[in-house]
């Protein structure tokens, strides 16, 4: 089995066993597969085993590898820093938004995403850990940024996205997902279903606090290099 295989049936396991510990089906995790910085083969390669959801984070290299990938039925995420002058091709070529950390952003990417197209799907980005180097709104403004945002025709909000600063101990990478999760929750909005929580190092904390999809890079692609 080749190197890729392996790792892709360990993270599809890892995602099993941390959704039968929660008691949650294992398909209420959905696993999207992190290519920044890796190439079309690998993406490519990665959709022979049967990954169809793929997650980019700089604009430009995504629609170089969306370019070369056309015809293959992927679903495409965007989880990166947003600038305001990316929003018309973000808008118009992603199926997913995650990284939503300002309302402006939110308001551009619903202007410019294309009539033929069903709504874009976005999450809020919180900055869960308040960190001042991350974006994100805060808990605090959470509330009112769905009222606004879910006014917006056509995206459609589906819940928050979370980067927690990092931590090795498990109980504590629970923390700040639990406290996310419990916020929305309070809100009352079904609507509100995706939680997009965990990377390749705390995925199963994440799915305990109720991630329905998992950004997973280095567990399945192996490190990165950013020559
Ligand atoms: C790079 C990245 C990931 C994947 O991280 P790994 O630790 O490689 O799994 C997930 N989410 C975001 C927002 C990222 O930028």
């Amino acid at each position: 089995m080749t190197n890729m295989a392996e790792r892709f049936r360990q993270v599809r396991s890892q995602i099993r066993h941390a959704a039968g510990i929660a008691g949650r089906p294992a398909n209420s995790v959905r696993l999207l597969a992190v290519s920044k910085t890796k190439s079309a083969q690998a993406i490519a390669a990665l959709y022979a085993l049967g990954q169809r959801h793929f997650a980019e984070n700089y604009l430009q290299e995504a629609l170089e590898k969306q370019r070369q990938l056309c015809g293959y039925n992927i679903t495409w995420h965007f989880i990166g820093p947003i600038q305001s002058n990316k929003t018309k091709a973000i808008a118009t070529h992603f199926a997913w938004v995650h990284s939503v950390d300002r309302l402006k952003i939110a308001q551009r990417l619903s202007e410019q995403r294309p009539g033929h197209l069903p709504p874009l799907n976005i999450c809020l980005q919180i900055n869960i850990s308040q960190e001042s180097s991350k974006s994100g709104f805060s808990l605090a403004e959470l509330p009112e940024m769905v009222e606004q945002v879910r006014l917006l025709p056509n995206l459609r909000l589906r819940g928050v996205m979370a980067i927690p600063e990092p931590e090795t101990v498990y109980h504590r990478q629970r923390q700040p997902y639990h406290l996310l999760f419990q916020a929305v929750q309070a809100l009352g909005r079904p609507e509100l279903d995706s939680f997009s929580f965990g990377m390749s190092g705390d995925l199963k904390a994440a799915i305990m606090e109720g991630a329905t999809m998992v950004r997973i890079g280095t567990a399945l692609f192996g490190e990165r290099s950013y020559n």
